[in-house]
């Protein structure tokens, strides 16, 4: 049975898990969350990054720091996990679902202008699959009509647009360290910080609303409850698990990529003959290998063919039910012009498996039997 998704484990982590209980200090912002926070500062050139319970919370904190209040108007793509649009409806937002394109599944750039309004404080880019969106396009978009960009990045971290990491472009970036994503720590991610200004009001929300870091840094005698805020900080324990990803974060990547590389060639003559579609990364991006995806004719096929991976042992899955056509998503959703490719194209796509240290044998076989199934 080749699994679809085997959580990344490096060696490390439960030498560094024990390091966290031998330093009696297992709670948040702990030895291993700074050092997860500084590697992230460092290596992506961003002014703060703060480690957090999870993408959607990290996304929840950006909702606070922009006070999006019931009324407001948030733009992003139909096509993403409920965590985009959840973190905004939370606040009382109208999400305003936009089609994505075709090629990189991600929100098409040329169609936000028309779903911009005078409500509209955000745009949500989603980096689908590690693949940048038309950065620049939404950042101008955003410096126009003074609308924030937060970067829904949970794909795409040691992914870049235009040489920029992805999750440093916006005025907000967030990360996912879900089990499920390149880099893990169970549940856990990453708000990233472009602008000093928000850095202090990200701080004290995140620690429930006081201004206990600043307290910890020996900056005030006490610290005191400043603010309506959560819990948005991990415990070490988990920190110590990332940990052991980012020190061998290259070498992750390099084995995600190599293995993407090696589904892409063994699949580009039936994507030639018209079979299949294999995915597309525009130049200005470098993508991640977050995943491996094909799209099928359609619908029927694309069943048939899970069930016949399935059959002979292999778990492909496919992706995202557009949120607008879920219950949550018309009550607090509007669709922003028509939905040429949203449905169409996510019925057709097919996750392969992608994981850290998959065989290359297990790809082979993966390959045969699609190939087998067209031809
Ligand atoms: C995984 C994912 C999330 C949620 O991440 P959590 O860390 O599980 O909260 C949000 N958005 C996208 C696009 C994701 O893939």
């Amino acid at each position: 049975m080749i699994k679809f998704n085997v959580p990344p484990v490096t060696g490390k982590e439960l030498k560094y898990i024990s390091e966290a209980i031998e330093n009696e200090k297992i709670c948040g912002d702990g030895d291993f969350t700074k050092k997860c926070n500084k590697w992230m500062e460092d290596k992506f050139h961003i002014l703060k990054a703060l480690l957090t319970t999870s993408c959607t919370h990290a996304t929840e904190m950006a909702a606070l720091l922009l006070k999006i209040k019931p009324g407001d108007e948030v733009i992003m793509p139909a096509y993403t996990f409920v965590s985009t649009a959840d973190a905004f409806v939370m606040r009382g937002a109208t999400v305003v679902f936009v089609d994505i394109r075709p090629d990189t599944m991600n929100i098409d750039e040329t169609l936000i202008e028309a779903a911009i309004t005078d409500k509209t404080k955000a745009i949500v880019p989603v980096h689908y699959a590690g693949v940048g969106c038309e950065m620049d396009t939404i950042m101008e978009l955003g410096k126009k009509y003074h609308i924030a960009v937060v970067e829904d990045a949970a794909q795409g971290m040691m992914a870049s647009y235009k040489g920029k990491a992805l999750g440093t472009i916006g005025d907000f970036g967030c990360y996912s360290f879900h089990e499920t994503k390149n880099y893990s720590m169970g549940e856990g991610g990453a708000l990233l910080i472009r602008e000093e200004k928000y850095i202090e009001d990200a701080e004290i929300i995140r620690e429930k609303g006081t201004n206990r870091s600043k307290f910890f840094r020996g900056q005030i005698d006490k610290y005191t409850w400043m603010e309506a805020g959560s819990s948005y900080l991990p415990s070490d324990m988990n920190a110590a698990y990332l940990w052991a990803q980012l020190e061998l974060a290259e070498e992750i990547n390099q084995n995600r990529l190599k293995n993407w590389d090696r589904y892409f060639e063994r699949l580009s003559g039936l994507a030639d003959k018209g079979y299949i579609t294999l995915p597309y990364v525009p130049d200005e991006c470098q993508h991640n290998a977050h995943m491996f995806y094909i799209k099928t004719k359609d619908l029927e096929e694309r069943t048939k063919l899970i069930d016949f991976l399935r059959d002979n042992g292999v778990w492909a899955v496919f992706h995202y039910i557009p949120l607008h056509s879920a219950p949550a998503g018309q009550k607090y959703g509007i669709f922003s012009g028509e939905d040429k490719y949203t449905t169409t194209e996510s019925e057709r796509l097919l996750r392969l498996p992608m994981y850290y240290n998959l065989k290359s044998d297990d790809i082979d076989y993966i390959v045969e039997l699609i190939t087998k199934f067209y031809v």
